[in-house]
């Protein structure tokens, strides 16, 4: 049931992260509370720039795709460890910026990028800015022509590639808002356009297929796709395309059942494809970015939360009530994504129930999940749902005016706030 190494179970039966006790958080924090360990944080990155030192001669780096988590101790761990960063709007640069991020590593996403946001990319000098369509390129020639700059630019390609997961998290796909389509000559036409522009530099092409991804083979696929049209370029524009940015979405374990391919074997084998496929196209072998957001932040975290009221409805179900819910933990309500969850002071005890743990939040629909195997839960026990790390605290909300969780990090057994826990004040902070 503990879905992650760094998860164990204490003398006392109590639940353990990164060697720190969870019932001691819960009591010294309160809950709901996010819990992230960073060595883990640090370990996961370390492995994705090992892999591309290893697979791929080093030639490349891992961009996090902060919009899993971010917070300015999340970016300064990124930094440390030398990763780049990927950024999808202005406060997410700032957040970058304000924690002293380098941004000449950070990308700069977005399908509706607005010239605020634009001008302060450019403002920043971050590294690359990823263009989405021919407005933005337009807007962005005539921003870095003013302030008499050339912005490093790739464009956001859409491969037409099926990465057989959700479709709310499908982004390659020709009916996508994101990107240029490969398939009806879009992409090409963006590529001259973006060449035509004085004040930019077309450095790359990016795609990104998706999230929460297991199989290896659609990202090949991608990379060969890409890989192609780069050839293209070459022979029909001769313009050499220099860097290949291969997205994220690379899955995790979320359930005991649940058996992704590990990230090593990925990189070994798309790098493999790469390398054959510039060969065969006569081409020039790319610079690579990959961009990983859930599998650095998702497997790190967990959420702890309090029970409250239990009702066991006859022949139908048992609901085991705790004290967040969709505002702290929204992927249920958004997708039906599941999640492990353990009794955290009973964590030496068997699963022997199924439950339905259910938020406090004024919708039926606010549920942690449904027919979920647990330890036979009572008032004032603490639940800890796991691999919450990613897109749980970034897509909290104030819904029902409650306040955003703290999150803590723990790290060989210490721990300490990084994010504060909202006051009743913050909630009416901007009320007039
Ligand atoms: C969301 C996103 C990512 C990260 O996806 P994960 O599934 O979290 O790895 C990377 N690149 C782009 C462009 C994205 O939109």
């Amino acid at each position: 049931m503990l879905v992650s190494d760094n998860l164990s179970v204490n003398s006392q039966g109590h639940l353990t992260i990164g060697g720190a006790d969870t019932i001691e958080l819960a009591a010294q924090y309160g809950t709901p509370l996010y819990v992230m360990d960073e060595e883990l944080i640090r370990k996961t990155c370390r492995r994705f720039k090992d892999s591309i030192d290893k697979y791929y001669g080093g030639n490349g780096l891992p961009h996090y795709a902060s919009k899993a988590f971010s917070c300015m101790e999340m970016c300064r761990v990124i930094a440390d460890e030398g990763l780049g960063l990927d950024a999808v709007s202005i406060g997410e640069l700032y957040t970058a910026k304000k924690a002293g991020f380098p941004m000449e590593k950070v990308g700069f996403h977005g399908n509706n990028k607005t010239n605020e946001e634009l001008e302060f990319a450019v403002e920043c000098g971050v590294g690359q800015i990823i263009v989405d369509n021919i407005s933005e390129m337009k807007r962005l020639e005539a921003i870095a022509a003013a302030k008499n700059v050339r912005p490093t630019i790739m464009l956001r390609i859409k491969p037409g590639i099926d990465a057989h997961t959700h479709d709310f998290v499908k982004t390659g796909q020709i009916d996508s808002k994101f990107g240029f389509a490969l398939e009806t000559g879009e992409a090409l036409e963006a590529v001259k356009e973006a060449i035509s522009c004085e004040n930019l530099d077309l450095d790359g092409l990016h795609c990104h297929i998706g999230s929460q991804i297991f199989d290896i083979a659609p990202f090949e696929e991608a990379a060969k796709v890409m890989l192609g049209f780069i050839a293209q370029i070459k022979n029909e524009l001769g313009y050499e395309i220099k860097g290949l940015n291969l997205g994220g979405g690379f899955g995790i374990k979320y359930l005991e059942k649940d058996d992704p391919s590990p990230f090593e074997t990925y990189m070994e084998r798309v790098s493999a494809v790469v390398k054959s496929q510039c060969e065969s196209l006569g081409i020039a072998v790319p610079y690579i970015h990959i961009e990983p957001g859930r599998s650095i932040a998702a497997p790190a975290g967990m959420t702890l939360y309090t029970v409250g009221a239990r009702k066991e409805i006859p022949n139908i179900r048992t609901y085991v009530s705790v004290d967040g819910g969709m505002a702290d933990s929204p992927r249920y309500i958004l997708y039906g994504s599941e999640y492990e969850a353990v009794v955290a002071n009973k964590a030496d005890q068997e699963r022997s129930e199924r439950v339905t743990i259910a938020g406090k939040c004024c919708e039926s629909g606010d549920l942690i999940g449904e027919n979920m195997p647990l330890q036979h839960a009572e008032s004032g026990d603490i639940i800890a749902v796991l691999a919450t790390g990613a897109y749980n605290y970034s897509m909290s909300s104030n819904y029902n005016r409650l306040q955003k969780p703290a999150v803590v990090f723990v790290k060989n057994g210490e721990s300490r706030i990084v994010v504060k826990r909202e006051t009743l004040d913050d909630i009416i902070r901007n009320d007039i």
